[in-house]
């Protein structure tokens, strides 16, 4: 690969990308190094919704506030990655009616548009509803396709002069008179290592990111996170279903073309690599999907998939000094935090909100090394927004192709 960069980042999912892309259009060389294919952690194995923050109005209107504001950058810069459904939040008979009201006002609080609709209305969208839906409100969710939208912050890293390495692991990172100064990557085809240095190093290995940390010498306790999605057949929702519930398992609906994608839950597993699956949770799924549109406990399971959410388990001092920097994702300094300097972490967060993530990281690292260029990425588009025949060849060059239902239809096929 190359010898010696500017910014060497580890992780090659949509923060890894999106923080090469960022720092690229700040004039900085970085190569990025990815153990598997692009997207092949969380990113590539997760729900697909481009949140409009409805669904943490309540319980976090931080994130909620986050969200909503990237997800109207997203829809603009990046809006051949994102199809407009919007989205709806349903009571059902069963549900509190006191927690509707207050998620509306919250969404309001935090700035995102809750239009009460009839329930007639979300019929419009998803015909054989239950009957028990109540009541109903409008939020500009939207679903995201995280593959292309990884492979377009590649390009654009590489058309700033990044290199996108995969199927590269980093086997250790080089630390000198206390400092980070490089990686040793193993390629898959290789039969030895190659030193990678660096001027910093950013850990971008989301729920892989403590052991990235074992080998910097620093401690980053990470309590990842599994969820399952399960995909049926089901061509008849054309918007995003959420429960009018606090969040709990299974109580969204994603339309991908003609499936709809179920999900999710949340469990705390010791291994990103090895944990258990089970059919209780994907049965539950369908189930509790079923109780917003019944048909779909009699649709034909295409498949189920299961992705490990970058959870930063930090100590109270991480939280009291500031660098959660907000309640839903972290920066780690290591210079700061551990006294190592040249490498920073980042931790946390949701695909929805990965541009600002990315921002965070590439000021940081500018700060560090002397560079002033401000952020570019909330107004330049990505590319293959205006000129989609932009990221045909590199679609391929990343894939294999993952399934249809997760991709655009503009985008990929002829
Ligand atoms: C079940 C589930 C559902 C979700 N649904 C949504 C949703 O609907 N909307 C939303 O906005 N967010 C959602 N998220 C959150 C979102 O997917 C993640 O926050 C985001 O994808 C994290 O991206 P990342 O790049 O930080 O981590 P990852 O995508 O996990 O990337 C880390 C990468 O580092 C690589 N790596 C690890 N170790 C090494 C090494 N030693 N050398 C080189 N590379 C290495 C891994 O292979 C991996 O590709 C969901 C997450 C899960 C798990």
């Amino acid at each position: 690969m190359v010898g010696k960069t500017d910014v060497l980042i580890i992780g090659g999912g949509i923060t890894g990308t999106g923080v090469a892309r960022d720092l690229g259009l700040r004039g900085l060389e970085t190569v990025v190094v990815e153990r598997g294919r692009l997207a092949d952690g969380a990113t590539g194995n997760m729900h697909g919704l481009l949140h409009s923050g409805a669904r943490y109005a309540v319980a976090d209107p931080e994130s909620a506030a986050d969200c909503i504001e990237e997800n109207r950058i997203l829809r603009d810069v990046a809006s051949h990655c994102v199809d407009e459904t919007g989205g709806y939040l349903v009571q059902l008979s069963a549900d509190d009616e006191s927690y509707f009201e207050r998620a509306r006002r919250s969404c309001l609080d935090c700035g995102i548009d809750a239009e009460p609709v009839a329930v007639e209305a979300v019929r419009d969208d998803c015909p054989r509803l239950s009957p028990e839906a109540e009541r109903a409100f409008r939020v500009p969710d939207a679903v995201v396709h995280p593959f292309p939208l990884t492979v377009a912050n590649a390009v654009g890293a590489r058309e700033r002069g990044g290199t996108i390495g995969t199927h590269a692991e980093v086997v250790d990172v080089l630390v000198e008179d206390g400092a980070v100064v490089g990686a040793e990557v193993r390629h898959r085809e290789a039969s030895g290592t190659e030193e990678i240095r660096a001027d910093h190093v950013v850990n971008a290995t989301g729920a892989w990111a403590e052991s990235v940390g074992a080998m910097a010498g620093v401690e980053i306790p990470m309590r990842p996170s599994k969820g399952v999605m399960v995909v049926v057949d089901y061509p008849a929702l054309d918007a995003v279903l959420n429960r009018g519930r606090p969040a709990s398992d299974g109580d969204i609906v994603v339309p991908h073309e003609r499936t709809v994608v179920l999900g999710t839950t949340s469990a705390e597993v010791e291994d990103p690599d090895d944990y258990p699956k089970t059919e209780r949770e994907t049965d539950r799924m369908v189930e509790a999907a079923s109780e917003m549109i019944p048909d779909v406990a009699t649709a034909r399971v295409v498949r189920s998939y299961w992705g490990v959410r970058p959870l930063f388990g930090g100590t109270d001092a991480d939280i009291e000094d500031g660098r959660s920097l907000t309640r839903d994702f972290t920066l780690l300094d290591h210079e700061e935090r551990d006294d190592r300097p040249g490498m920073t972490t980042i931790v946390g967060g949701k695909l929805t909100t990965y541009r600002q993530m990315a921002e965070a990281v590439a000021d940081r690292v500018c700060s560090a090394l002397g560079v002033t260029e401000p952020c570019r990425t909330a107004t330049e588009p990505l590319p293959g927004r205006d000129d989609p025949d932009a990221l045909r060849g590199a679609l391929d060059e990343f894939g294999p192709l993952p399934p249809a239902e997760e991709l655009p239809s503009d985008v990929l096929r002829e």
